[in-house]
């Protein structure tokens, strides 16, 4: 049986250059990077290499990269070291109600320290209206922080004229934005000269898991959550994990170009679209202009979790929701104001450069059948 991978925003398979570059890594320049010998120095230059081609896929400069466990904890940096740093000049952090538990969490924590978090409502295609932003930030407001593009259904933030809304409202708020959708997908020099703090992870543009980085403008003042050691400007402390970090280079370099990239994906999308239209009890979550990459839907009458296992059984992989979520109820769902029913039929497939048309017809043709023998079996 052909394996259909359409989990994308879950991860990505390692592309053979990443895996290769990793396999140097392990096997033969194996050293500390902060080791003084030869041995070191080789990884340390690694290190370093992936350092300036993700600094330079971003248009910053590589001492504004900090290599980090993933986009996690870069998001747990961003907001709790931002809010760390500040709490003096204000409590109000603004955030949307539709982030990633990474940022939603970090905030209940600040809120659980004394922090005042205004959750931002989307409206019904999951956007933060940029008055909302406006109306929210105030002088006290420390941080704004608010995702490139959504994981569940893919909607593209207004993040650029967030710094728009500080500069009006004369508000010292730091700006963060999650990136890791976004990263490979979109050209995000322009986001990254418009905020202070940005974060993206390896594994969902075919690098490894377990890494990822933050971008820190020059100049901005984070506190941060390791303690110990020397490493990375004592911001991230902690031995780098070389092999992971030198593979996340590679990935980067093996990236295609962004907007051809785009290009292949938007016309498998809007093949998709066209496909899933035919279907009868098939309806679409995406809004039509959000990231190509990722498309929700819903099969109206049959649970997420069994269609999800249905189409496992031939070979097709997809996921329920977010797979950061499982078996919870979706919060992006539930605040662009889908109804139960939408909610708990609700599938995502998501696209990678390796996928082509014959995925869809695939995926369509058993989404047919499972409509067919799940319907029956009710
Ligand atoms: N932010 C977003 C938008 C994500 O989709 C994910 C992963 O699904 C993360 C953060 C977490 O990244 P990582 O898996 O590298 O910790």
């Amino acid at each position: 049986m052909r394996e259909i991978y359409l989990d994308n925003s879950a991860t990505t398979v390692t592309c053979k250059e990443a895996a290769e570059k990793i396999s140097e890594l392990l096997t033969e320049k194996y050293g500390n990077p902060s080791s003084l010998h030869a041995k070191g120095l080789q990884a340390e230059y690694e290190v370093e290499n992936a350092r300036k081609v993700l600094a330079a896929h971003i248009g910053a400069s590589p001492d504004e990269i900090f290599f980090t466990s993933g986009g996690t904890e870069s998001n747990n940096l961003a907001v709790i070291g931002a809010a760390a740093a500040h709490k003096r000049t204000g409590k109000r952090i603004v955030v949307s109600a539709i982030e990633h538990s990474s940022v939603l969490e970090s905030a209940k924590y600040l809120e659980e320290q004394g922090f005042d978090v205004v959750y931002l409502q989307p409206d019904g295609s999951g956007r933060i209206r940029e008055e909302d932003i406006i109306d929210a930030v105030d002088e006290k407001t420390i941080l704004v922080s608010l995702m490139t593009a959504n994981n569940e259904i893919g909607t593209l933030q207004p993040v650029s004229s967030i710094r728009r809304a500080v500069k009006l409202k004369k508000s010292p708020a730091l700006i963060h934005t999650d990136a890791v959708q976004a990263l490979g997908k979109l050209d995000l020099k322009q986001i990254r000269s418009s905020v202070d703090l940005l974060t993206v992870s390896a594994h969902k543009i075919h690098g490894p898991k377990g890494t990822g980085a933050i971008y820190i403008k020059k100049g901005i003042r984070i506190i941060p959550i390791i303690h110990g050691g020397e490493q990375q400007k004592r911001i991230r402390p902690g031995t780098e994990a070389s092999e992971l970090i030198a593979g996340f280079g590679a990935a980067i370099s093996a990236l295609p170009d962004i907007r051809e990239g785009h290009k292949q994906i938007a016309e498998l999308n809007d093949y998709c679209k066209q496909r899933l239209k035919a279907i009868n009890g098939v309806y679409i979550n995406s809004p039509e202009d959000c990231l190509p990459y990722i498309l929700n839907i819903s099969v109206c009458g049959i649970r997420s979790e069994t269609m999800l296992h249905f189409l496992e059984a031939h070979g097709i992989y997809v996921s329920s929701g977010s797979a950061c979520a499982k078996g919870k109820k979706s919060h992006v769902l539930s605040a662009i104001g889908l109804d139960n029913k939408r909610i708990d039929s609700a599938i995502r497939i998501s696209f990678s450069r390796y996928n082509c048309a014959e995925d869809i017809d695939c995926l369509c043709a058993a989404l047919e059948s499972g409509i067919a023998a799940l319907a029956k079996s009710k």
